[in-house]
């Protein structure tokens, strides 16, 4: 099984012909609100494409819970793990552009209650789990708690990029990150980061202690790095993007799947890669991702 430890956010999007500069007001069209946050949106995706997926987090008292939980309560996810605490829910501010880029305040709320007491009440859950996936958005505590737990793999999404614990790092299989956050976690390494230079990058990640890497580079697809080999191109599908919101979450959500039902790593980032393509081509982040019947770009 999978256990996803990880954020549960209500997402208010709008779509604006570009974005604001700061200073500048801009107008959209309206607003939706999506049930969204990384780890929802990851447990959603590998559910969806035919994972058993659990999920530990939690949600507020306020109206925005019953917005945040529909997606994961209809692709099956486990929520048994899941708990409402008082106080509000996590929000993301999300716009969208014309050129499908998204810009994004998060408010973390309940996710800020996820942290070392509450990820070890549900230890047995996270030992059991043959992956366990965490991000960036519930407090640190609570992601090197769900590592240490973790007997099967684990899949360390750094994003956003937070201080885990080295051995944490250490633990990853992969570790997964997008170009920005690559830069950002070698910047905050003191290392030097090599300029476009895909291969330089992921080696020099693998350098800070993690048992494999993943590198997202958008359209371009991704780069694996195994801990036997040299790195390896994924190129993803060619598609039309309207939207990239989620894409990231799509990826990491199949990775997950993939590897639990025993993949390799790079023929998971195979899957990935098509997966992530194929939310792109949607609007919104869960409402953009796969089913099982779905058929993937190649
Ligand atoms: P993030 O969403 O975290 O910024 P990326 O932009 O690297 O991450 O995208 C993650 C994955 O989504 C890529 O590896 C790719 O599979 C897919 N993807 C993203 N943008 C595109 C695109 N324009 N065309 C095709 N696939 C895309």
């Amino acid at each position: 099984a999978i256990v996803v430890v990880g954020s549960v956010n209500a997402d208010l999007v709008t779509r604006v012909p570009a974005h604001p500069a700061p200073g500048e007001t801009v107008l959209a069209d309206g607003m939706t609100v999506l049930p969204g946050g990384k780890g929802a949106n990851q447990a959603v995706v590998a559910a969806r494409l035919g994972g058993d997926v659990a999920l530990v987090g939690a949600v507020g008292t306020d109206a925005f819970a019953a917005a945040a939980l529909p997606g994961l309560r209809r692709a099956g996810v486990d929520l048994s793990a899941l708990a409402t605490v008082p106080g509000p829910t996590g929000v993301a501010l999300v716009s969208v552009d014309d050129d499908g880029e998204n810009a994004i305040v998060v408010v973390p709320g309940a996710n800020g209650s996820v942290d070392a007491t509450t990820v070890a009440r549900h230890t047995e859950l996270v030992a059991g789990a043959a992956v366990v996936v965490v991000q960036g958005e519930i407090p640190v505590a609570g992601t090197d708690t769900a590592a240490r737990a973790a007997t099967g793999r684990v899949l360390l999404n750094l994003a956003p990029v937070v201080p885990v614990g080295r051995g944490t790092l250490a633990l990853a299989d992969p570790l997964v990150v997008n170009a920005g956050e690559a830069w950002r976690l070698l910047t905050e390494a003191g290392r030097p980061v090599p300029e476009g230079e895909p291969f330089a990058v992921v080696t020099e990640l693998r350098d800070l202690g993690p048992r494999s890497v993943v590198l997202t580079l958008g359209g371009a697809g991704a780069v694996a790095l195994d801990d036997d080999g040299a790195p390896v191109v994924v190129p993803a599908p060619v598609v039309q993007a309207v939207d990239t919101t989620g894409a990231g979450d799509a990826f990491v959500g199949a990775l997950a799947w993939r590897l639990a039902e025993g993949d390799a790593l790079v023929d998971a980032v195979r899957t990935a890669v098509r997966v992530g393509a194929f939310s792109v081509t949607a609007h919104g982040a869960q409402p953009s991702f796969p089913t099982a019947g779905d058929e993937l770009p190649v």
